[in-house]
């Protein structure tokens, strides 16, 4: 009979080819097997919000290695040790891994069924391998993303009917891409029920076309993408190169746009910059609209966190969270994986999420967290203490306490943030460096002269100092 370490071992073996070195020794490793009762294997977990945890992300991964290692009839079950006693065979939280859609099965192996394998090739049938939870709701608005989103949003209500056919998204990569790409064919799903949608990556694309060829199934796989209302294609820029299978795209490019069905496409790179793209493809790519993805500004950052928190049903103490937003500046994944790995990190070493601990877990993903204070960080701590919203600091009104904020913000600009006087005019909605210049003059003639106002910027400074930044207190003069 098989013994549970070994059957472990061995959906180890598998898991790790799935998962990040890092989510291995975060998620798997401190996993203990305990028992193989038929078809039951029964595995300890830490706690409980490891058990949620492995449940919500990584469902598919397991139940597909207890599978291959026990057969189809294989179950899961938890153990959850009480109180933190390492002792086995107390809360028990039974779960057959039967269940599918895996909240992020982005590390999952290959799920997209064939589509020849469709009977009858019929409308409906056809799976959407639209990731249900990547929706417009949690989808967050900022400059960054605005004028995408709103295309989205517009393709959405009218796909095929509007000038933006096809959609091109782009943008660096964890930028939220995808996201956006399956919250529109999700909302044309739920809005229309009769439309077929169909995601598809293009290196599925292309090992799908592959397949087709080696089959003779080429004529079958252009007729199952023409029968699609609107199609989306991720991460075009892997059909650089790839000439045959570029050549069948076009083809169901143009069938597709010609029978006003819509396009939605995304790459890394604006079109003008493939290389290795047909022309005649990159000419049909700029038919639409090609709108782009940027980095999130601080609050955005900031707004995005709090969604994905509050939607996993963690508080994240308010300095962390602006800790996190300020240092995390490349893209929203890596955003994503930090915070999982602090929750983690606190779970399981039973900590709390405090500034120190969100430190440490940085420092494992970032080179080296940056002590350097932003100008647009600055503009939000003093926009924030003066109950402003922080446009105002950035636009023309004379009022005197949005004067007051503006100055007291280019000061500590000047102060702290080691950018040149010209950076930090232009922050200021396009001021020039005298403006600034005579900002820093105000506000140390008040430094001088008014004790009350030089308490008022120290409690600014403190508040810039909890969000963990250092410097020191001199540098304010
Ligand atoms: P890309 O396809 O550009 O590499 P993804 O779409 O996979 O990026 O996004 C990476 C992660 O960041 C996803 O988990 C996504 O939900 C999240 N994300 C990106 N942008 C936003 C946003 N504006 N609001 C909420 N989550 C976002
Ligand atoms: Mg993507």
């Amino acid at each position: 009979m098989a013994d549970h370490n070994k059957v472990w071992n061995n959906c180890l073996q598998i898991i790790t080819q799935y998962v990040t070195a890092q989510s291995f020794k975060t998620w798997f490793e401190p996993i203990v097997p305990l028992r193989l009762e038929g078809s039951v294997l029964t595995i300890q977990v830490p706690n409980k919000f490891f058990y949620e945890f492995l449940e919500g992300h990584y469902v598919d991964i397991l139940k597909q290695s207890i599978r291959a290692e026990i057969g189809e009839e294989a179950r899961l079950e938890y153990l959850v040790p009480r109180k933190q006693t390492p002792q086995p065979g107390s809360t028990k939280i039974a779960v057959p891994t039967n269940k599918s859609n895996s909240k992020y099965n982005k590390t999952a192996p290959d799920k997209i069924k064939n589509p020849f394998v469709i009977p009858g090739i019929q409308k409906l049938k056809i799976d959407s391998q639209l990731n249900p939870t990547y929706i417009f709701d949690n989808y967050i608005e900022g400059d960054c993303n605005r004028l995408a989103r709103a295309a989205g949003v517009a393709v959405a209500k009218r796909p095929g009917e509007t000038a933006f056919n096809p959609l091109m998204i782009f943008g660096n990569v964890g930028l939220g891409k995808t996201h956006l790409a399956q919250a529109i064919g999700n909302q044309v799903k739920s809005m229309f029920e009769d439309k077929t949608v169909l995601y598809v990556s293009s290196e599925k694309f292309t090992n799908q076309f592959i397949d087709a060829l080696r089959n003779n199934a080429i004529s079958d796989f252009a007729k199952f993408y023409q029968l699609v209302d609107v199609l989306i294609v991720d991460d075009i820029q892997f059909l650089e190169n790839k000439v045959k299978t570029q050549d069948i795209f076009f083809s169901i490019f143009n069938h597709l746009h010609q029978s006003g069905k819509q396009l939605i496409l995304t790459s890394d790179r604006p079109p003008k910059e493939m290389k290795g793209i047909e022309d005649r493809l990159i000419s049909r790519f700029k038919w639409g609209l090609s709108a782009d993805l940027q980095i999130p500004s601080l609050e955005t950052r900031m707004a995005i966190i709090q969604q994905k928190m509050s939607s996993d049903g963690v508080d994240l103490p308010p300095d962390v969270l602006e800790f996190i937003s300020y240092n995390v500046r490349t893209n929203v994944r890596e955003m994503e994986g930090i915070l999982i790995s602090i929750i983690a990190q606190a779970a399981l070493n039973q900590r709390n999420i405090d500034i120190d601990l969100a430190k440490e877990v940085i420092s494992q993903f970032i080179d080296n967290i940056s002590n350097e204070i932003t100008v647009e960080y600055i503009q939000k701590t003093v926009a924030e203490h003066y109950d402003i919203p922080m446009e105002k600091l950035k636009e023309k009104t004379r009022k005197k306490f949005i004067v007051r904020a503006r100055q007291v913000s280019m000061y500590l600009a000047k102060q702290l943030s080691n950018k040149s006087l010209k950076h930090i005019g232009g922050a200021f909605g396009g001021r020039d460096h005298s403006t600034v210049i005579h900002a820093c003059k105000t506000i140390e003639n008040m430094l001088e002269n008014d004790s009350r106002f030089k308490s008022e910027l120290s409690d600014i400074a403190k508040r810039l100092r909890n969000s963990g930044i250092e410097f020191n207190e001199s540098d304010l003069g």
